[in-house]
């Protein structure tokens, strides 16, 4: 009687590890499937074309760039750099070089002191004429450098067309791809969120501050996803409806 229960208990010990095996194969495999399916889906390239629209004044020297066909490619390999992490991948449509508009008007907007910032802000969008625009794409507008303290705007508002204007000189001088790679990252709907000092959406001019050696500015998990959802739309982030 006893041989016939110790057989009965090993039959069911048996099944019960034959269940278990069965069910963590099943499980494994399930789970090396989805892992397989995110990474594919993780590293597919998103190409964000940009139409670049590079300023020239005779009357205002901080709207008058004069960066060459050259040094924008190499500006943009720069952003890439930064941006491959995310495996988004900014491709100069074109580069347009254009005549400044409405040059006394933001003149006048620069030399009234107060309410200063909002009323500059307003008026420097419109240096940038809209009329050989990209529509399905990004446009980057390029100026010497901005009168006040910056590197670069996203502009997001109503009545206007999204907008990247970037100065060619930062307040120091000096040219910053990741000012640029910054705004764009605003463009594709990411805040100022972090407060450490090499993630590239740290604001208040982090960005312009002076490098350190050779670090590649980072963006974490939830900003690249965050990105390239935006990124998969094909077209820059609006907040608000125009
Ligand atoms: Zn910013």
């Amino acid at each position: 009687m006893p041989e016939l229960i110790n057989k009965r208990y090993i039959y069911y010990a048996q099944t019960f590890f034959k269940k278990c095996i069965i069910f963590f194969g099943f499980s494994c495999l399930g789970f090396i499937a989805i892992h397989y399916s995110f990474a594919q889906n993780a590293t597919k390239n998103i190409y964000l074309p940009v139409r670049v629209h590079i300023l020239s004044s005779t009357k205002i020297a901080n709207l008058d760039s004069n960066l060459t066909d050259i040094q924008i490619s190499q500006l943009f390999q720069a952003v890439n750099k930064i941006w491959k992490r995310a495996h988004i991948v900014w491709e100069i449509e074109s580069i347009m070089r254009r005549a400044a508009t409405n040059e006394r008007k933001y003149l006048n907007a620069v030399r009234i002191k107060s309410n200063k910032s909002s009323k500059k802000r307003s008026v420097l969008p419109s240096v940038c004429a809209t009329d050989q625009w990209l529509d399905h794409g990004w446009n980057v507008c390029i100026i010497k450098r901005f009168s006040k303290n910056a590197g670069g705007i996203y502009i997001n508002r109503r009545g206007f067309p999204p907008l990247v204007i970037f100065a060619e000189r930062s307040p120091r001088g000096e040219l910053r791809p990741e000012v640029l790679a910054h705004e764009l990252g605003h463009s594709l709907g990411l805040p100022h969120a972090s407060k450490y000092p090499d993630n590239l959406m740290t604001g208040k001019g982090n960005n312009m501050r002076p490098r350190t050696k050779n670090k590649i500015k980072k963006l974490t998990f939830s900003e690249i996803n965050r990105a390239r959802k935006q990124a998969d739309f094909g077209r820059p982030y609006r907040k608000i409806a125009n």
